[in-house]
């Protein structure tokens, strides 16, 4: 059985650093399952990609395909071109794809007309905003798909909702959990502090990327305001995705309180999730991360897909309202992260889909 990966942004790198690891386990152990890894190029910065593939053993792209820095339409224009031929060449039985990026729909689409089984990893889920790319990505991606591995139950009921059973495409859902799990479990004793850095016993981990905050810049203004209100008491540690460097680099908001960091390996964030006392972020990723290490998170945006950690009172929607960031932070040492609920699947997920696709 071939399957060619398409990857292109750092929580692909992530997601599929479990599955591969998963893939390889397998064919030592006999099973007919070999991996060609497409990269677009989406994300190409040294510390936004390479750094992930050495320190999480994931193998090196059999394709690099160079697509990045472009507007959404000319990105996945591109990639849907080079995807078909690197498809028409290597004819696999299955095409994987994760997430929402740009990456995932071209795959998809590069896939579905040349007639190829897509996997979708992490499917299902829904943010309702049809303003987020992602969101776009998301749905059309699970359109098109053959198994649509879902993370999380509620994943699984919008799928329902979305009257999957009826496409009459044959498409089939499968809980599969979250592969994120696989890699938080994997990684948690192999984490590694950041070299150089000087850190308090206390201190707030924050990410900000997406665009409905970068691109706006009262939002941007509003989150950038109150983590500089809470860096007067607490160290607030920003490791900075390059739009969101570019983006304040223009502009004159005051971020001298804030420790900001370049973009830091998979290893050094799970060493700061692990010693972190709150995450602050817009991240998807991130949010259940800090739940698999007991760590409360106060969430950047208006929704969520990952609903259930609202509903375990592990992490509070604030959106980018200065006012609301600051009461959440202020109620923060009150959170009670519930560990116990088994959310995501407890770490097998990657297994439970190289197994279905195997059997399929
Ligand atoms: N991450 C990382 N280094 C950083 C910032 C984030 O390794 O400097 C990891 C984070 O722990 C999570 C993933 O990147 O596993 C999340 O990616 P991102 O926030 O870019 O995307 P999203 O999850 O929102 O799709």
């Amino acid at each position: 059985m071939k399957v060619v990966t398409i990857l292109g942004a750092r929580p692909q790198f992530i997601k599929a650093g479990s599955v591969s690891r998963e893939i390889l386990r397998q064919s030592k152990q006999g099973a007919d399952i070999e991996e060609v890894i497409v990269h677009t190029g989406q994300h190409y910065d040294s510390n936004m990609s390479d750094v992930f593939f050495d320190e999480m053993k994931i193998p090196k792209p059999n394709y690099f395909l160079g697509i990045g820095g472009k507007t959404h339409g000319a990105m996945t224009g591109k990639m849907i071109e080079k995807i078909e031929e690197v498809l028409l060449k290597e004819q696999p039985n299955w095409v994987m794809v994760y997430g929402d990026t740009n990456s995932t729909l071209a795959g998809a689409l590069a896939a579905s007309k040349l007639h190829i089984k897509i996997a979708h990893i992490e499917a299902g889920l829904r943010s309702f905003n049809m303003r987020m790319p992602e969101e776009i990505n998301r749905i059309l991606t699970d359109r098109i798909s053959s198994v649509l591995f879902c993370p999380t139950q509620t994943a699984m009921d919008n799928l329902e909702s979305e009257a999957i059973d009826e496409w009459k495409t044959g498409a089939k859902s499968v809980l599969s959990g979250d592969v994120m799990q696989d890699g938080a479990l994997f990684y948690r004793e192999l984490a590694e502090k950041p070299l150089d850095l000087e850190l308090s016993e206390k201190f707030v981990l924050c990410t900000i990327h997406r665009a409905e905050n970068t691109d706006d810049p009262a939002r941007l203004k509003a989150i950038i305001a109150a983590l500089n209100k809470i860096a007067k008491e607490n160290q607030v540690v920003l490791p900075l995705h390059p739009r969101t460097k570019n983006i304040l680099q223009k502009s004159d908001f005051d971020t001298s309180n804030l420790l900001i960091i370049d973009p830091v390996g998979y290893l050094n964030m799970v060493w700061l999730i692990k010693h972190c006392n709150l995450v602050m972020t817009d991240s998807g990723g991130l949010q259940k991360e800090a739940f698999f290490f007991d760590k409360p998170c106060i969430t950047l945006r208006d929704e969520t897909e990952w609903v259930e950690l609202l509903e375990v009172g592990a992490n509070i929607l604030v959106g980018a309202d200065e006012s609301r960031i600051m009461s959440a932070f202020n109620k923060q040492p009150h959170f009670k992260v519930d560990d116990s609920a088994d959310l995501y699947g407890g770490g097998q997920a990657s297994e439970r889909i190289i197994m279905e696709m195997l059997g399929g």
